[in-house]
């Protein structure tokens, strides 16, 4: 690929917004920015531009592999306003993996059930499967800037990661078969940044993304919507509300959720036509907020605004993540309707999905076919997101009159007949299968297991014991999971394990035995007393075993397993 666009001039240099923004609970910090040395910039193996949640837990997740990143921030402080307040189980679970997921936990407001009103009556109540089998509760609610200093600390232990504050990518100046070249400006002025890859993790508003004049695919939808939050004292759980229809909102629908610190959000549609200046005029603000807490049997509430905002829903993705050196993940990949929380938590899957495989091609133990892989299986990830988020949002904002008529007649039935209500249950943001990997295994025993996780599903999480879950055990490697009564493991496996690892490639042995002995060869052992792994895994004989990647995803599985049959999958899952 030849170089993009170059700016022919020496830009002004970049003025980062200084200026911390006042919240009545949380106090923003001004970093200082970063200032280059004299002369020239030592070239860096990855380059992230962007220090937003993508973008750092991308950072520490090469990390975890020995690569080292340099991690550029245009601005010197953290995200402004609350944004995205509600993450999932499995985001949590790939927060664990790069450290981040006890200061969240402590943090948080952990839930898992939501109720929908329409006209005043509860028409549908949403319950989301949780067990002891689960670490994390199905979501849980911090407000952005808290998470984003979850992944801050964690990246301030992190030698391998450089993080660059008030620095902004302004241009590509070369992205070849040899490397990339980039234009970054500073309070101090320009300079050249060189890297093998460039990740760009730089916001819905991609300057990266327009540098490369990449056009996505997807659509914007007419419904605007204030969000706000504010800080008012309300005896609720911690539940998702919706409320369809409302009276003093006909024909619109709001949600609220409970945040840490007292605060409430409140999401409202505006009628059609409105203006985003109209909306956040102080009077419309408090007549729609004090109306919405006369609803719910709080009139009068006292509230205290602290960051309030209009959006619309996009629902758009790229069409390939892969340019060159250059990766695209999170928002600049894709934009995904608010309402399902799948902005972040998309994103995460994206930056767990790449850390690996870029780490892998950094490290020369694979080429880049596996990076294609991670186009492959985020884009259709994004796709079907895209799919979800469309029906829900056509279902809150229906964009023609048939449209609303068929909602409305929906919304009318579920009055009197329950069925109706999960027809209005919009989906959220959940583990993506990668069914169709081109890095799954073709001729293992996947077609013989009845049940457990089938090659591409995320691993499920099982309770081996106190303060102690499968999940808990798996780092950065592939993880081949051996089932057994007792026993070694296969002396072949462990040899074929052993061979990989001395290639490089990190290739771990786990033995799940319900005796309580432990088991020659492996590299781990976990026993599994009652079998409850092993029956959530649909294993039923021993010598089962499954292969799962670094991302935590199977890509094989066995009723037997040899040293050929594994060193297959392998090849096969390292797109080699
Ligand atoms: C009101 C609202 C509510 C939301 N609620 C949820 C929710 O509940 N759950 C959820 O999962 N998601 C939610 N989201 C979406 C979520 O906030 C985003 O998906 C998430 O922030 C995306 O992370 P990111 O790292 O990709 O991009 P961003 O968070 O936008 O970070 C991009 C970073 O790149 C920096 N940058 C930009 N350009 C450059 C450049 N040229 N050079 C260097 N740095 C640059 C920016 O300063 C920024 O720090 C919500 C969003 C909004 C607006």
């Amino acid at each position: 690929m030849n170089a993009t666009t170059a700016t022919p001039t020496a830009p002004e240099p970049h003025r980062p917004d200084t200026q911390p923004r006042r919240s009545i609970y949380y106090d923003y910090q001004v970093h200082p920015a970063w200032q280059p040395p004299a002369g020239e910039v030592p070239a860096a193996p990855v380059v992230i531009a962007g220090a937003g949640p993508i973008g750092m837990a991308l950072a520490l997740d090469l990390a975890r592999y020995g690569v080292r990143c340099v991690l550029l921030e245009a601005q010197q402080q953290v995200s402004e306003g609350s944004r995205a307040i509600v993450f999932t189980r499995r985001s949590m679970e790939i927060l664990q993996q790069v450290g981040a997921d006890a200061a969240i936990t402590a943090q948080g407001l952990p839930w898992r059930n939501g109720n929908s009103y329409y006209r005043g009556q509860r028409v549908f109540r949403m319950e989301a499967p949780f067990d002891e089998n689960d670490r994390f509760h199905p979501m849980i609610n911090l407000q952005q800037q808290y998470m984003e200093e979850a992944l801050l600390a964690q990246i301030a232990k992190q030698p391998l990661v450089e993080l660059r504050w008030g620095q902004k990518v302004t241009a590509v100046l070369r992205n070849d078969a040899e490397s990339v070249e980039l234009e970054v400006n500073t309070p101090t002025g320009p300079y050249v940044q060189r890297t093998s890859w460039l990740v760009a993790c730089d916001g819905a508003r991609s300057g990266l993304r327009q540098m490369l004049e990449l056009r996505m695919e997807g659509a914007s939808y007419e419904g605007r919507f204030v969000i706000a939050d504010i800080r008012v004292d309300l005896p609720l759980p911690t539940e998702r509300l919706a409320f369809f229809d409302p009276e003093w909102n006909p024909g619109n629908t709001v949600l609220m959720h409970r945040e840490p610190h007292g605060i409430w959000r409140v999401d409202y549609q505006l009628p059609p036509g409105e203006t985003p200046e109209q909306a956040l005029a102080p009077e419309s603000l408090k007549a729609r907020i004090d109306a919405q807490l006369a609803m719910i049997g709080h009139a009068g509430a006292t509230w205290e605004m602290d960051w309030c905002s209009v959006y619309s829903a996009r629902a758009m993705t790229l069409p390939d993540y892969i340019h060159g050196r250059i990766a695209f993940a999170g928002d600049s990949a894709h934009m995904l309707p608010i309402f399902g929380v799948r902005g972040a938590n998309t994103g995460w899957q994206d930056g767990h999905d790449l850390g690996w495989k870029l780490a892998f091609v950094v490290k020369g133990l694979a080429g880049r076919a596996l990076l294609a892989s991670y186009s492959q299986e985020r884009v259709s990830a994004a796709r079907e997101i895209i799919d979800e988020a469309s029906k829900s949002t056509r279902f809150m904002t229906p964009p023609t009159r048939g449209f609303r008529l068929l909602r409305d007649a929906v919304l009318s039935l579920s009055l009197s007949q329950a069925f109706v209500g999960p027809l209005f249950h919009w989906r959220t943001s959940r583990p993506h299968d990668y069914a169709h990997s081109a890095l799954n295994s073709a001729d293992d025993d996947n077609a013989l297991y009845a049940t457990g996780p089938a090659n591409g599903a995320p691993l499920p999480n099982v309770k081996l014991g106190p303060n102690n879950h499968l999940l808990d055990h798996f780092g950065p490697a592939f993880w081949l999971m051996h089932f057994a009564d007792a026993g070694a493991v296969p002396a072949a496996l462990v040899a074929a394990a052993q061979a990989w690892r001395a290639q490089g490639v990190p290739v771990q042995v786990v033995a799940l035995r319900s005796a309580a002995t432990e088991a020659a060869g492996a590299d781990l052992c976990l026993h599994d007393p009652a079998a409850r792994v092993a029956t959530r895994y649909g294993v039923r004989q021993s010598g089962g075993a499954y292969l799962v990647r670094p991302d935590q995803h199977v890509c094989a599985r066995w009723i037997n397993v040899d040293a050929e049959r594994l060193n297959r999958a392998l090849t096969r899952a390292l797109a080699l």
